[in-house]
C-alpha cells in the first residue's frame, strides 16, 4: 500500500499492508487530518520514524470484526492492559503504550492501519465523516473538564487561536463562563470571530487583565510566560503546547503566587463525537483546504504556511 513514511525526510512510498494481531482490526482510512504534532515530528519531536498522522476517519475491513463495515474514529493510545498506569484508569500513560502515528506504531497516512478494536468508536450517522476526524483534537480540548472544574463564574484565557485554541474556546463556550481566546494574529481573531468566537488581540491586554484559568495553546516557548502573566494568584495554567524545543519558565513565581499547572494531552472521544453529532460544535469552519492523499507532500507544505487550520486528506 501507499504510505506517507518519515526517516528525517517525508516521502510517500510503497509497504506491505498492516496485518491486525489478536485484539486489533483492520481500517480503510477515508479521511485523515494533519495536525501540529505530525509538523513537530517532523521538526524533530519524540523521535518518531515510520508512518505520520493520527487524527481518521475509516471503515473497518476485518470481517471478524463487530465493527466490521462500520465508520469509526479512534483513540491513538494503545495501552499493555495489564501495568499498574492500565489499571488504575491511567491507560493514557502506559509506560508500555504505543501511539497511533507518534510513537511505535504506524499511523493514518497510509491505505490500512491497525488498532486495538476496543480503541475505536462508531461515528454516529448523523455526524459528517468531515467532522468526525476532529474527533481526536476535540477530545484533547474536552479533557481540560475531566482534569479541572471550571465556574460559570470564572473568568478563562486561552492563549493561541490555532486549531487547538479554536476547539477549546467552542467548548469553553458551552460552559457559560466568561472565557476569551487571544491571539497575536488579527487574522486568526477575525477568523474566531467570524465563528462567533470571543476573540481579541493580545495587544488589547494590559498588565492588569488577568484570568483564574489560562491556557496556553500557542504552540511556542513563550506562550507559558504569556499565560502565567495573566494569571491570577492561585490561578490555573493548562499547558497544551508541546514543541520540539524544550521550554524554560521562571519556577519563582509559581511558588510566590501558588500557581497550579496542569498539563494536559489526548482525551475521551465519547463525549467529543456527542458534542459534534449534536452540533454543539462545529469544526467544519476550520477546515483550510482538502488534498487527495496522493498530495499529501503538498498539503503539508501548505499546513505548515502561517493562516493555515485544519488540512484533511482524502484517501
Ligand atoms: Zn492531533
Ligand atoms: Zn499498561
Amino acid at each position: 500500500m501507499n504510505a506517507l513514511f518519515f526517516d528525517g525526510k517525508l516521502s510517500l512510498k510503497q509497504v506491505p499492508k498492516p496485518r491486525p494481531m489478536a485484539g486489533e482490526v483492520l481500517i480503510r482510512i477515508i479521511y485523515s487530518a494533519i495536525c501540529n504534532t505530525d509538523l513537530e515530528i517532523i521538526k524533530g519531536y519524540m523521535g518518531f520514524k515510520g508512518i505520520l498522522g493520527h487524527e481518521f476517519v475509516g471503515e473497518v475491513v476485518t470481517k471478524s470484526s463487530n465493527l466490521y463495515g462500520q465508520m469509526v474514529a479512534g483513540e491513538i493510545n494503545c495501552a499493555c492492559g495489564r501495568c499498574y498506569m492500565c489499571h488504575t484508569g491511567r491507560e493514557t500513560h502506559c509506560p508500555n503504550r504505543s501511539v497511533l502515528g507518534i510513537q511505535n506504531h504506524d499511523g493514518v497516512f497510509a491505505e490500512f492501519i491497525v488498532l486495538p478494536e476496543r480503541n475505536l468508536h462508531r461515528v454516529p450517522d448523523t455526524l459528517s465523516l468531515e467532522s468526525a476526524v476532529f474527533a481526536e483534537p476535540l477530545a484533547a480540548a474536552v479533557e481540560i473538564f475531566e482534569q479541572i472544574h471550571i465556574k460559570p463564574s470564572r473568568k478563562v484565557f486561552i492563549f493561541g487561536a490555532g486549531k487547538l485554541g479554536l476547539l477549546i474556546a467552542m467548548v469553553f463556550r458551552l460552559s457559560g463562563c466568561d472565557y476569551t481566546l487571544f491571539s497575536r494574529s488579527s487574522a486568526k481573531v477575525n477568523k474566531a470571530q467570524s465563528m462567533a468566537i470571543n476573540a481579541a488581540l493580545v495587544s488589547t491586554l494590559t498588565d492588569q487583565d488577568k484570568a483564574e484559568v489560562c491556557i496556553d495553546c500557542t504552540g511556542n516557548p513563550d506562550g507559558i510566560s504569556m499565560a502565567l502573566s495573566h494569571l491570577f494568584p492561585r490561578g490555573k495554567l493548562v499547558l497544551k503546547t508541546t514543541v520540539a524545543d524544550p521550554q524554560k519558565i521562571d519556577l519563582n513565581q509559581l511558588v510566590i503566587n501558588e500557581f497550579e499547572i496542569i498539563g494536559s494531552r489526548c482525551g475521551l472521544f465519547r463525549p467529543a463525537l456527542s458534542l459534534l453529532s449534536h452540533r454543539l460544535v462545529d469544526p467544519l469552519p476550520m477546515i483550510t483546504k482538502t488534498f487527495e492523499f496522493k498530495d499529501i507532500l503538498k498539503g503539508f507544505e501548505f499546513a505548515a504556511k502561517p493562516g493555515t487550520l485544519k488540512v484533511v486528506i482524502s484517501h
